[in-house]
């Protein structure tokens, strides 16, 4: 991966970046988007945010091997911090993290969030966190995707603002990946139901106390809906 060339991973999250809007990339580590994004063309102005000292210089180095340093301002900063009000941010991308650490990133920061009318959101694990952020913060989602790179799956949220409800199965699965039912996404919940059908065998090697009988009865739940998912 460089600048001109981003793993499916993260070219997946650039298709999605709208054209001349001014990007903030929290997370940005070598800033190969808002570097990739600016090669082709596709927006004039970005901040990359980042909050660990090595990734934020390397950023800077990589910014500045591309001639993009009047372009693309890298900041060493903690999540949505790395926005000021004047720079009129209007697509935020949050990408490689867990769900629940991009999540409490939007949480703590939504008041930097003023002018940003699209967020993509690229977690690991956990998409179900930022689903459900989006509907207590008035954002819907307007495309989904899913991609399997290197033997790992991913997915990629792309939220508006606007409101939305979700059923408990569509916040889990994600309502518009159920409805592409895509044959990764069919991969993803076969490898967690498997999972879940381990946990539950070790879980009935346990001492059945109250506990251990309400983990095996969520587990349970959570698997019935993903099969009704897989099968209908
Ligand atoms: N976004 C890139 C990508 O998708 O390839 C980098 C992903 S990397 C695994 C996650 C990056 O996010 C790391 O460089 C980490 O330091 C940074 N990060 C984690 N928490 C952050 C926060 N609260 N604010 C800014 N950056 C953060």
């Amino acid at each position: 991966m460089n600048t001109n060339q981003l793993s499916e991973r993260l070219a997946m999250v650039a298709s999605f970046v709208p054209q001349h809007t001014v990007l903030a990339d929290i997370g940005s580590d070598h800033a190969y988007l808002p570097c990739y994004l600016m090669n082709k063309g596709i927006i004039s102005k970005a901040i990359a945010g980042e909050v660990v000292k090595g990734p934020y210089e390397q950023a800077k180095r990589n910014v500045e091997a591309n001639g993009f340093t009047n372009m693309i301002d890298v900041r060493l900063a903690n999540g949505l911090q790395a926005i000021q009000p004047t720079d009129e941010v209007e697509t935020v991308t949050i990408a490689g993290m867990g769900g629940t650490l991009i999540t409490s990133i939007l949480e703590a920061g939504k008041d930097l969030l003023s002018n940003v009318t699209r967020i993509i959101a690229q977690p690991n694990i956990h998409a179900i966190a930022i689903r459900e952020w989006a509907v207590a913060n008035n954002f819907y989602l307007v495309d989904e995707e899913i991609l399997q790179e290197d033997g790992k799956i991913y997915e990629v949220l792309v939220l508006e603002r606007g409101t939305a409800s979700y059923t408990p199965t569509e916040l889990l699965v994600g309502p518009i990946l159920k409805e592409k039912a895509s044959a990764v996404f069919h991969a993803k919940w076969e490898r967690e139901m498997a999972e879940w059908m381990r946990v539950l065998a070790a879980l009935d090697q346990a001492e059945q106390t109250e506990e251990i009988q309400q983990k095996k009865a969520v587990i349970e739940q959570q698997y019935e809906l993903i099969r009704k998912v897989l099968t209908t």
